[in-house]
């Protein structure tokens, strides 16, 4: 495999002493850099670290080629700072990693936040200090530090997930994971290239290195919905008009569900006519990004007839832009509801399989049986290759804080307390672990949008139990209880429970299938939490 990203730890010097602060944050991508910002500006001395060589988190690892926003750039960036919104131009509409990357790294230097973060450094462990009220944190390289709250920004997609394929070490060729693309890159260019995987990530991978390798096989096991992104750059009067329409933007982002720009139209698709329904469909199509589904019907999101009616136009639209219709309809999604998985937005997908030099194996009807030296063998043959690329997704929302070894109250962990899926009060705290907030596990949807308030409670609850004296705050274990069981119901509800993938779970094998994220819109998360602080932290224990 290429591993090329890890470089020595850079921060402070290791002196073999225990650093103290008053929060310690693990991560410092898009949720960590606000973490630092914010508590800082609270008052609490904080301390970031990050196994990444940089800052970015999710956009410092995933530098695979074609990896970029699907929502608008705009939309993505951070609110907290007028004159951040003012000097920075996103160049497209949905940006591309390496811009993503430029802007966080922006972030860090303009306020200041660098000297607040040592990259380089693995988090092995964090155990709880019943004595101390405060949590001790491991290093890889030995370091360690001390911090009365304990801040897991981790990010929700951050533990790669490569299957375990047999032979998988036997191949001689260089391969890689998506989610850790080797920075100086990997030598395609006319190569055999096989991707296995196609989700948002494969969808966008594969896009773009079918312009250069000489021959690409793609595994797939699951067709997708994928709708065209319609990317552009952002020419310099739009810049300005949207330098001066960020409160309205952002406005409209917290009114909607999923925190995107784009707010349902309220009518039913089913009480229209066919003539009627068909018409926005098609005006939407030729929009940008999500609003396709977003500004839709509200009920195309919903399971049921609509939801079927705009998976069959969308399926239409995939088999216009395949020439052979056999391998169109192994593009089409037959087995799950429209939007039941995450919907992946694309730049000429399609008209990849309409190339000479590209193969669809679809590994349902013939499963992979194994990695040999040359390449993948399905049960049916074996496909020789120069390089394999794992688009495999990820062990998602718990997978990262299982491998951190976090032990709370009496020892125990976190890893074995979320075996069943993620036990917490809102996301953000668990009984038995003081002090500690996940704040990772947000809802889904844009994720700074999302992230920010989250970043505001959490920052502001520090600062409650600071101001009054306290040294532990912890849900009660009924919270957590009612919260997993709404969680567990309400969930059973949402449209992404009803397809197996990351967001239930089901593509980790033996990992248990329950809604890794909150059921709840992206206002309603908000008002639920700030009238729980309303209510002198209803649900939490203070000490
Ligand atoms: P993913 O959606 O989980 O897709 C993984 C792919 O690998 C699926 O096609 C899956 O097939 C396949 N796969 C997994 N195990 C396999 C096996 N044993 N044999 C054959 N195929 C296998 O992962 P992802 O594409 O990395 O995306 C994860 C999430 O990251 C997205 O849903 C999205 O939220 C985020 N993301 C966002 C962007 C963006 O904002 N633009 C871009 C990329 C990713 P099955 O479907 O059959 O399981």
């Amino acid at each position: 495999m290429v591993e090329s990203l890890q470089q020595p730890a850079t921060g402070p010097a290791d002196s073999g002493e225990i650093e103290r602060f008053d929060a310690i944050i693990i991560g410092a991508g898009v949720t960590g850099l606000y973490s630092l910002y914010r508590m800082r500006e609270l008052g609490f001395t904080v301390q970031a670290f990050d196994d990444g060589g940089g800052v970015g988190g999710t956009w410092y690892w995933n530098r695979y080629p074609g990896c970029r926003f699907d929502s608008e750039s705009y939309s993505y960036g951070y609110s907290f700072s007028e004159e951040l919104l003012q000097e920075w131009d996103w160049k497209e509409h949905y940006s591309a990693q390496p811009e993503n990357e430029r802007y966080l790294n922006y972030v860090a230097d303009k306020f200041d936040l660098r000297k607040h973060i040592r990259l380089n450094s693995r988090v092995t462990g964090a155990t709880f200090d019943e004595e101390a009220n405060c949590w001790e944190v491991r290093l890889e390289d030995g370091h360690r530090a001390r911090g009365q709250f304990l801040i897991t920004s981790v990010g929700i997609l951050s533990s790669g997930y490569v299957p375990d394929f047999e032979g998988i070490h036997d191949f001689k060729g260089p391969w890689c994971h998506t989610g850790k693309w080797p920075a100086e890159g990997m030598d395609l260019a006319g190569k055999r290239v096989g991707v296995i995987g196609t989700g948002a990530s494969g969808v966008q991978l594969i896009t773009e290195i079918a312009k250069e390798v000489g021959h690409l096989t793609v595994f797939q096991r699951t067709a997708n919905y994928c709708a065209p992104l319609r990317n552009g750059p952002i020419d310099d009067q739009t810049q300005q008009e949207i330098k001066s329409s960020y409160p309205d933007i952002f406005k409209k982002c917290m009114e909607t569900p999923g925190s995107f720009m784009h707010q349902f139209d309220p009518r039913s698709a089913m009480s229209v006519s066919k003539e009627e329904r068909h018409a926005l469909y098609e005006e939407l199509w030729q929009e940008g990004g999500f609003k396709k589904w977003l500004s839709n019907f509200y009920d195309v999101m919903l399971p049921g007839e609509a939801n079927e009616d705009y998976a069959e136009f969308v399926r239409n639209k995939i088999r216009e832009r395949v020439h052979d219709p056999v391998v169109a309809e192994k593009l089409v999604p037959k087995d799950h509801m429209f939007g039941s998985k995450r919907l992946p937005c694309e730049s000429g997908y399609y008209e990849v399989y309409n190339q000479d030099n590209v193969l669809l194996v679809d590994v349902r009807e013939a499963p992979i049986e194994r990695i040999t030296p040359k390449g993948v063998k399905t049960i049916e043959a074996e496909y020789e290759l120069d390089v394999i690329i794992y688009a495999t997704g990820f062990d998602a929302v718990t997978g990262s804080l299982a491998k951190l070894d976090i032990k709370g109250i009496g020892g125990k962990t976190l890893k074995d307390k979320f075996a069943g899926g993620p036990r917490t009060y809102m996301g953000v705290s668990s009984a038995g672990f003081p002090n500690l907030f996940t704040i990772n596990a947000a809802s889904v949807g844009n994720f700074v949008r999302a992230a920010e308030p989250l970043v505001d409670w959490v920052s502001e609850a520090m600062a409650h139990v600071r101001d009054h004296g306290h040294s532990r705050i912890t849900a009660t274990v009924e919270a957590e209880d009612a919260w997993v069981q709404h969680v567990n119901e309400d969930g059973a509800k949402v449209l992404r429970t009803q397809a197996n993938s990351w967001f239930v779970g089901a593509n980790i094998p033996g990992k248990a299938r329950v809604l890794l994220t909150a059921p709840d819109t992206a206002p309603v998360m908000r008002a639920k939490r700030n009238a729980v602080s309303a209510n002198g932290y209803e649900g939490f224990i203070l000490e």
